[in-house]
């Protein structure tokens, strides 16, 4: 891409705008910058959503930045308004109220969206994801009107909800597919100590169980939830929040290769090279996305690209997982169970919940789970990521930097 030219990035969500900041930050960016998103604030901290659900934080901690940032930085901002075509041959995209968009470089950023299961009901006011302002909004408004809440999925966006209508007052239900909360994170030791703490703070947790149908109140608003075995719980709200599906309608119907997520090479190019695609929205490898650490590492390489800059290809690396739900402190990255050549390090002491579970491979930790106490988390995954030797500390690894170091140090 020439400096001079246009580039158009699609979504101003965390991955579009994370890359323009980057882009800004650049001598050779491209000369004209322009954005389009169909949310109608500027991008914002997604993340946050939770804590602000929880009422732990304000909308003001949210913004990233306001519209008159984007004007003071040349970028031209449309906001409220929706891709709905591209045209690849022609470089120009059309959107939803029919206004024409050339291109000379397109970014495609569109994330993903709440996947509903394909049961009764599921239309009904009152059933929705949880995955931007307006979702939060409704769910604080539903917390002040109803008292019941039901939440489908037993992850870590199901959590968060959960825990944020439960401290808004509402009576919470969770279901939850399988036996294990965060089954993706935490083994069977973790996932209890979770579930306990949760249960004593007055979240009923519902396990193996799945939603079978939603029922109306006759003006199409929910009322109640329909479970596998035939219990039927009241609802004035249902939040699901059993797994994404990432937005690659736009990319598929404009003919670029799509999977389940668009697929792009290892700097971040579609099937078209004048096109690009990060974040939720795109697919590496068979992978998809969704934590921002990946995807921070996709608009370094990204930015990088557009610039003109010489880069390596992103390559996939482990992530780790925090809750962020306050007072449960949890900390876990690499596999849950250990196969035949890990050696598992345990430490448990029930009384103060406190749990840590490492798993080791020839010396070098490959996975971590930490319940309570996780301070040594971060120091844990760095140490897996360079994947070191710690034989020489083994003993004092369970305790973490403070013990573990030193020993390091002097075997080295
Ligand atoms: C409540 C919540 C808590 C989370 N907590 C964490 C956490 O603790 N740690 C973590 O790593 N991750 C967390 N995540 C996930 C994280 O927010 C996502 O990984 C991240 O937002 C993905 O960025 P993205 O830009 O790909 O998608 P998004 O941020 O969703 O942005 C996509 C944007 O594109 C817009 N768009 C879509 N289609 C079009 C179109 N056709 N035209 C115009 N605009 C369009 C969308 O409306 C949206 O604004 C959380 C997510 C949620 C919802």
């Amino acid at each position: 891409m020439q400096p001079h030219e246009h580039l158009l990035i699609v979504g101003n969500g965390m991955a579009g705008h994370r890359l323009l900041e980057a882009l800004l930050k650049h001598e050779h960016r491209p000369r004209r910058i322009s954005v389009i998103g169909d949310e109608r604030t500027p991008a914002y901290n997604r993340i946050l959503l939770s804590s602000w659900l929880a009422g732990e934080t304000t909308r003001d901690a949210l913004t990233l930045r306001d519209a008159g940032w984007y004007a003071e930085q040349g970028v031209e901002l449309i906001l409220g308004e929706r891709v709905s075509e591209i045209d690849c041959g022609r470089q120009r995209v059309t959107t939803g109220s029919g206004r024409e968009i050339g291109y000379d470089r397109l970014v495609l950023a569109t994330g993903s969206r709440p996947a509903m299961p394909d049961v009764p009901g599921i239309e009904l006011a009152g059933v929705q994801g949880f995955r931007d302002l307006d979702d939060a909004r409704a769910l604080t408004r539903a917390s002040q009107t109803g008292r019941h809440a039901v939440v489908v999925g037993g992850g870590l966006l199901g959590l968060e909800a959960a825990e944020g209508l439960r401290k808004r007052g509402m009576q919470v239900t969770l279901l939850q597919r399988g036996e294990r909360l965060m089954n993706r994170q935490l083994d069977a030791t973790a996932a209890e100590l979770l579930r306990r703490e949760l249960r004593c703070r007055g979240l009923d947790i519902v396990p193996n169980t799945r939603l079978a149908s939603l029922e109306g109140d006759g003006h199409g608003h929910v009322r109640a939830v329909h479970i596998e075995d035939g219990r039927r719980l009241p609802a004035d709200c249902v939040v699901v929040a059993a797994g994404i599906v990432p937005n690659v309608e736009l990319g598929r119907r404009a003919g670029l290769e799509t999977a389940r997520g668009i697929v792009v090479d290892a700097w971040l190019t579609t099937s078209d090279p004048m096109s690009h695609a990060l974040g939720e929205c795109c697919e590496f490898e068979g992978q998809t996305y969704g934590l921002v650490e990946p995807i921070w590492r996709q608009v370094e390489v990204l930015a990088a690209r557009l610039c003109h800059d010489r880069v390596d290809g992103y390559v996939e690396a482990p992530s780790a997982t925090k809750l962020k739900v306050s007072g449960v402190l949890l900390y876990a990255f690499g596999p849950i169970e250990p196969d035949a050549g890990h050696e598992v390090l345990t430490y448990h002491d029930p009384q103060h919940g406190d749990y840590r579970r490492l798993l080791l491979r020839d010396n070098r930790i490959e996975g971590a789970i930490l319940y309570g106490d996780t301070a040594f988390g971060p120091w844990y995954f760095e140490q897996s990521l360079a994947g070191r030797d710690l034989g020489t500390c083994r003993q004092a690894l369970l305790f973490g930097a403070g013990d573990a170091k030193p020993l390091l140090e002097e075997a080295a």
